[in-house]
């Protein structure tokens, strides 16, 4: 960084104080946007039956990459972790179960990391959902157990979103 130009280092600078002012999350599902809404919860092809809870903005480019996914998300924010002090108050469930009746949802694919973390939330996720007239569903096995959907190929996850089973509360 010291040895950088000062040209090149304002322009650094400059992109990311573009970034910031750029950026923001959207209101519907929190994930990054330009606008008020993302281009998932704009873009009126996508099935708005449909939403996929993920952790976190970047696992939504992984289920992208596959190409398999035509619905809607909702980014939690994170998984159920005692030990880090983060319960399901943490999480953007609230906001989840409030998108549920407006936009029609039949289906949340609950698509946390298959980390002990990512289950327990998903369980949780399935308690808490299904008071609302939902099927929760979690991607069939085969992602690497202790992973981040991020590094999964996109058609070890492709398969996994096409064979995703109902969700045993
Ligand atoms: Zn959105």
């Amino acid at each position: 960084m010291l040895r950088t130009p000062r040209d090149e280092a304002l322009r650094l600078a400059q992109s990311i104080i573009d970034l910031k002012e750029k950026v923001s999350f959207c209101r519907h599902c929190y994930t990054f946007a330009e606008g008020e809404l993302c281009r998932f919860c704009s873009d009126g092809r996508r099935d708005p039956t449909t939403i996929c809870a993920v952790e976190a903005p970047q696992d939504i480019v992984a289920i992208e990459r596959t190409g398999e996914y035509r619905g809607r998300y909702h980014v939690l924010g994170g998984a159920i972790s005692p030990l880090q002090g983060i319960g399901p108050d943490e999480l953007r469930i609230k906001e989840l179960i409030a998108r549920l009746q407006p936009e029609g949802v039949k289906e949340v694919i609950v698509a946390t990391n298959p980390t002990v973390e990512g289950e327990v939330t998903a369980s949780y996720l399935a308690q808490a959902l299904r008071p609302h007239g939902v099927v929760v569903t979690r991607p069939a096995s085969g992602l690497p157990v202790g992973g981040d959907l991020e590094y999964a190929d996109e058609v070890t996850l492709g398969r996994a979103l096409e064979g995703r089973r109902e969700l045993a509360t």
